[in-house]
């Protein structure tokens, strides 16, 4: 077979095997994209479970302190009744000792709803964190299973193609097809070309009869305008 009928073949293949690649498309992206959200969520949801468990603790020591403080003043109060006081001084020291005791119960109160409010916050959030990742584990894979099972259908079609153009090349210079290579890349797959008339098809360009007769004799001719291999079938 001439060099250039073999040109035009693995033009054909190349196409074809760019045609595949297309196909697969943006799935291997896509699936990547979701794996990362899938673990920057899985990061975020165990940052936020460890924070529920320290909040829940703090809750523990406020609520033990503010019943422990109470019972102090408790205490305190039925000191107040029970005659163990003697004189006014002893009264005011036992009023003051059960203010400040009073204060520290309010402000532990205070700790303590803002605490609630947090942990409230955090079981939303886990919550939502939750939901989000069933929904992105779903989405990922169906997308792997999409991807897998078009990687399964083409890939078979893809070998077969790289085959034949193994088998393609062997009857290539490497001269030529290193031209191929650039014209194909920089005519967007498009590196052969038929004269029409006296005309390149791909750029319309004029073709000098000698280079016609050159193409007709299967020779390796070149479009002066747009680089890409001539070919032209006897009528
Ligand atoms: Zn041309």
């Amino acid at each position: 077979m001439a060099v250039i009928d073999q040109i035009i073949l693995l033009q054909d293949v190349d196409n074809k095997l760019f045609e595949i690649n297309k196909l697969l498309g943006d799935l291997p992206n896509q699936v990547q994209e979701l794996t990362d959200q899938q673990e920057s969520t899985t990061q975020s949801l165990a940052d936020k479970e460890e924070l529920l468990k320290t909040t829940s603790v703090d809750i523990q020591t406020s609520e033990t302190l503010i019943a422990t403080t109470q019972e102090k003043v408790d205490t305190l109060k039925d000191k107040l009744i029970d005659g163990s006081i003697s004189n006014n001084k002893e009264y005011d020291a036992m009023m003051d000792t059960i203010d400040f005791e009073k204060n520290i119960i309010f402000e532990k109160e205070n700790e303590l709803l803002v605490l609630m409010e947090t942990k409230e916050n955090l079981s939303k959030e886990i919550d939502e964190d939750k939901a989000a990742l069933d929904g992105i584990i779903e989405e990922l894979n169906t997308k792997k299973e999409s991807l897998n099972k078009k990687v399964d259908d083409v890939s078979e079609e893809k070998n077969a193609l790289a085959k034949e153009r193994d088998s393609i090349v062997v009857g290539i210079d490497a001269d030529t097809l290193d031209q191929y290579a650039q014209i194909y890349e920089a005519r967007s797959g498009v590196a052969c070309s038929e004269i029409l008339d006296s005309n390149c098809e791909g750029c319309g360009g004029y073709i000098p009869p000698q280079i016609v007769n050159e193409a007709l004799a299967k020779s390796i001719v070149n479009c002066g305008t747009c680089s890409r291999f001539l070919h032209k079938s006897e009528i």
